[in-house]
């Protein structure tokens, strides 16, 4: 379905974005991979998804902190596949704390990882997209682009803006064939859930247990995690030609979540 297709993919050595990754490759995109962490982790990764879908698989170790590493990214992958047909926007970051403790370098960081990194990489895929006349830009929200949970203020913050940056860009490259979405889901079992359990259970001085049952599930009327897998698929989805009237939208993926 996407053989041919070019696909950047921020934040994708873990979690949802690995996950988007290999849906998009298993589908014949090419991708670039992109994320934190060891050198030698990062090429085995590379190499598998190479291995397991006969894709080119390039990474980039870009820093989302930093808008001179995204621009030159988005350069590379351009210059190395030809074009950037489809743009993931997924790293992300989450802390957590009660409002008047939450530590300024982290506010700082959640906005520009979980937001702006998508400002910059938009701004540099959009006149490719627009001269080819076709793209897809897909942002990772979160449920918490539609409802807010304590504690969480930059996180909610910053998934709220996306949603609207995502309107945005979408009218703007409407009639350009190229749609832009963001999905939003519900509690997914990765690293980044597995870290805020012990955060949470300390700030709300109750058990690791407790927390996954009665804040994570109890907000998630399936009472299952999502798995990064079903991301991936509405992803996948967003891709195809089929999906080429759908945009400007935020898709829930959170097990009736905010339903509620
Ligand atoms: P994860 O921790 O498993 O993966 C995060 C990825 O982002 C990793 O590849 C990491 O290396 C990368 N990353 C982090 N900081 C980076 C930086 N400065 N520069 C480049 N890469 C960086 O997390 P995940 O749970 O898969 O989350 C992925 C996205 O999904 C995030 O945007 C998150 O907010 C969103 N999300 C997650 C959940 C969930 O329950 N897990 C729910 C809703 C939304």
């Amino acid at each position: 379905m996407l053989t041919g297709k070019n696909a950047v993919v921020t934040g994708s050595t873990s979690g949802i974005g690995l996950a988007i990754a290999r849906g998009l490759a298993a589908q014949g995109a090419n991708v670039m991979i992109n994320g934190l962490g060891s050198a030698q982790d990062n090429e085995a990764i590379r190499q598998s998804i190479e291995a397991d879908f006969a894709v080119k698989v390039l990474f980039s170790p870009a820093n989302m902190l930093k808008p001179e590493q995204i621009v030159a990214m988005i350069a590379e992958a351009e210059q190395t596949f030809g074009s950037v047909d489809i743009l993931v926007n997924n790293a992300g970051i989450q802390f957590v704390a009660p409002i008047e403790e939450f530590p300024n370098d982290k506010w700082d960081a959640i906005i520009a990882i979980n937001l702006t990194s998508a400002f910059h990489t938009i701004k540099a895929v959009t006149p490719g997209m627009k001269q080819h006349k076709w793209g897809r830009i897909i942002n990772t929200a979160s449920a918490h682009a539609l409802v807010a949970s304590p504690y969480k203020s930059a996180y909610v913050a910053a998934k709220h803006a996306i949603a609207g940056l995502t309107k945005t860009v979408a009218l703007e490259l409407a009639e350009f064939g190229t749609t832009v979405n963001a999905i939003a889901p519900g509690y997914v079992w990765t690293p980044l859930v597995e870290q805020q359990v012990a955060d949470t259970a300390k700030v709300r001085g109750i058990s690791e247990e407790q927390v996954k049952q009665d804040v994570m599930l109890k907000a998630q009327p399936t009472k299952k995690f999502v798995t990064v897998e079903e991301v991936a698929a509405v992803a996948v989805f967003l891709c195809s030609d089929s999906a080429a009237s759908i945009t400007g939208s935020t898709l829930p993926v959170d097990g009736g979540w905010t339903a509620q």
